[in-house]
């Protein structure tokens, strides 16, 4: 969609909320047992809003489960559908710039909190040799347990306020949710203390708050917004680096395509005749192989141990 066609769907979008704004007016007044509508722009956000949020909210979600998050665009429906939200949850960091660019300037008017879950959070730079033209931060805050009991923190805290009368009840639940992210950071950071090889190499370069906090590298074949193309000397020089490490791993969420790694896979098999492994390490941006986002996290560690050597 270009800018002009956009132009068009926002006059489209103003009107039908100008519309409802008005049929609101007549409307039933509202009843406290309503449940909170909450809306989030990924999966992972979205599963830790229904963990503290229980019964007490309607979850969705804008981005479908699994799609390459960097290149997603909102139709007028979304934003649509963002409007209606008593909590609007987004990750921030540069992964979703639409939602600043297009949606929270539409949907301000109405009464709603609007929460960026990675505010409060130290960003690191992206790789300076990462096509990232989103402010350079790496926005993938959600695959580390240590980031994600924030943002969840976050969320719990957008629920007290905004629905104050059942503080209590969300307390609970963020307390649950709270000890189990501790005790899985705990876990990462014991299981990948002492490995035998500290690079991972990957397809996206998403996973660099998990190598900072527990002590490893990643090389990846594609830069931090996934949606570029690796040069035949990319290629070259990660099996280079491979052979040099004596590392024959690699790392690639099944959801996402494997011709880069499979590439690299037969250039490092046909120089050294060893053979290399593909592991999982997923992205989480939907649930995978029957695994919620907990269990992907879960099933991330025990791919790392087996990778590093731990
Ligand atoms: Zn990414």
């Amino acid at each position: 969609m270009n800018g002009k066609q956009f132009g068009v769907v926002l006059i489209g979008v103003v009107i039908v909320l100008a519309t409802l704004g008005a049929a609101s007016l007549v409307a039933s007044p509202a009843d406290d047992s309503i449940e909170l509508k909450v809306v989030t722009s990924f999966y992972p956000l979205a599963y830790l809003a229904e963990r503290i949020g229980g019964e007490n909210v309607t979850v969705s979600t804008l981005i479908p489960y699994n799609m390459e998050v960097h290149s997603w665009y909102p139709s007028a429906s979304d934003i649509l559908q963002a409007d209606m939200a008593d909590v609007f949850i987004y990750n921030g960091a540069g992964l979703e710039p639409w939602i600043e660019n297009e949606i929270i300037p539409i949907i301000d008017d109405n009464p709603k909190i609007i929460l960026e879950t990675t505010a409060e959070i130290n960003l690191e730079e992206g790789h300076e040799d990462d096509h990232h033209d989103h402010g350079g931060l790496d926005p993938h805050t959600w695959i580390s347990p240590f980031l994600a009991r924030k943002q969840a923190e976050a969320i719990y805290l957008a629920f007290v306020e905004a629905d104050g009368a059942n503080a209590s009840y969300y307390g609970q639940r963020w307390a649950n949710l709270d000890s189990l992210l501790q005790e899985m950071d705990d876990r990462y950071l014991d299981r990948l203390a002492s490995t035998q090889f500290h690079t991972i190499f990957v397809t996206h370069t998403a996973y660099n708050y998990l190598a900072e906090r527990y002590g490893f590298e990643q090389e990846g074949v594609l830069g931090i917004s996934a949606n570029e193309q690796p040069s035949p000397s990319t290629i070259a020089d990660l099996a280079d680096r491979m052979v040099d490490e004596g590392i024959y791993t690699l790392f690639l969420d099944p959801v996402f395509s494997d011709d880069y790694i499979q590439t690299l896979k037969s250039e490092v098999e046909d120089r050294t005749l060893i053979s290399v492994d593909v592991l999982k390490l997923y992205l989480m941006t939907g649930p995978a192989e029957s695994m919620d986002y907990i269990e992907q996290m879960e099933a991330n560690l025990e791919n790392l141990v087996q990778g590093l050597g731990g």
